[in-house]
């Protein structure tokens, strides 16, 4: 076992189908019905990788599959795996009212309990989208009975980010409720992204599992983050921008054999465990402090 194997980090999935994280094809919602859905196959894969080397995720799962595909939860939960939320229609939480969020999250929690009979704990935002537009959005969560939030991602691109966000996971001042943010890189004063998605498919394994490395040796967990469309070689291609080709379709045939070295190589827990561990160490660091940390 390596040194790094005492460290547990989270491996991630944001449950949706491929046309709802597509921002070209999701405003469509009235049109989702006609296009191929492929959650289930997408995810059945998945979830042998992860049995393959008994890995326990947490998955975020979106509202309207949960609604659409409840065995589909039923088989993840049966497996051991977390399930947390991701909304219900997969909007950008920038872009919604605190209280339209507050709707589209009480709409996932039920479509969720409804399967599992369990209060879920998690939400990741769609799109990362939870920033500094949204101060509201972590008390609506806390207020709606969460006890965590997965959602800064401290970087900038062209559809997300919130680069002066903390880097480690902190429990929230004088709260129960814990942020994970993304894992990134720092390279001098820049957050470099690899912790899933284009990254984890574009960047190659042996720097992957250099960066993981790094910030558990710093004594930090790797938060990655996938979705199941993104090894599904059989989704249409239809409906795309140029942006979409490359952030949503690039690198799917080399990501199963990234995870499956990863897998092997690191230890991985659901969120919900870490949170733990946050609780322990009680910190509430200051944004600051925390940019200027190593790893
Ligand atoms: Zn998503």
């Amino acid at each position: 076992m390596t040194p790094q194997a005492t460290v547990s980090n989270a491996f991630t999935v944001d449950l949706e189908d491929w046309f709802q994280g597509l921002t070209s094809t999701n405003p469509l919602v009235e049109r989702w019905p006609e296009m191929e859905s492929r959650v289930v196959p997408a995810t059945d894969f998945l979830l042998g990788i992860l049995r393959q080397h008994q890995v326990t995720a947490t998955f975020f799962v979106l509202g309207y599959v949960a609604d659409h595909y409840p065995a589909l939860i039923e088989k993840i939960a049966a497996a051991g795996h977390e399930i947390g939320i991701h909304g219900y229609y997969h909007r950008f939480v920038h872009k919604l009212s605190p209280d339209e969020f507050k709707e589209e999250i009480e709409r996932s929690i039920q479509a969720v309990y409804a399967i599992t009979g369990e209060m879920p704990l998690g939400h990741r935002a769609p799109y990362f989208s939870v920033n500094a537009r949204t101060p509201w959005a972590l008390d609506v969560l806390q207020e709606k009975g969460l006890s965590y939030d997965s959602s800064y991602f401290p970087v900038r691109n062209m559809l997300y980010g919130f680069p002066e966000a903390p880097r480690f996971p902190y429990r929230m001042n004088g709260r129960n409720f814990v942020e994970f943010p993304l894992s990134t890189l720092r390279i001098g004063s820049i957050n470099l992204p690899m912790s899933g998605g284009f990254y984890m498919r574009t960047l190659p394994y042996f720097f992957l599992h250099w960066a993981i490395a790094r910030l558990n040796r710093a004594g930090h967990p790797a938060i990655l983050y996938h979705h199941p469309w993104e090894m599904d070689t059989g989704q249409p291609m239809r409906a795309a921008t140029p942006r979409e080709r490359l952030t949503h379709y690039h690198g799917r045939r080399s990501l199963p054999g990234k995870l499956h070295r990863l897998f092997d190589a690191f230890r991985f827990v659901p969120l919900r465990q870490l949170m733990e561990d946050v609780r322990e160490t009680a910190v509430t660091p200051h944004t600051a402090d925390l940019q200027t940390q190593g790893a």
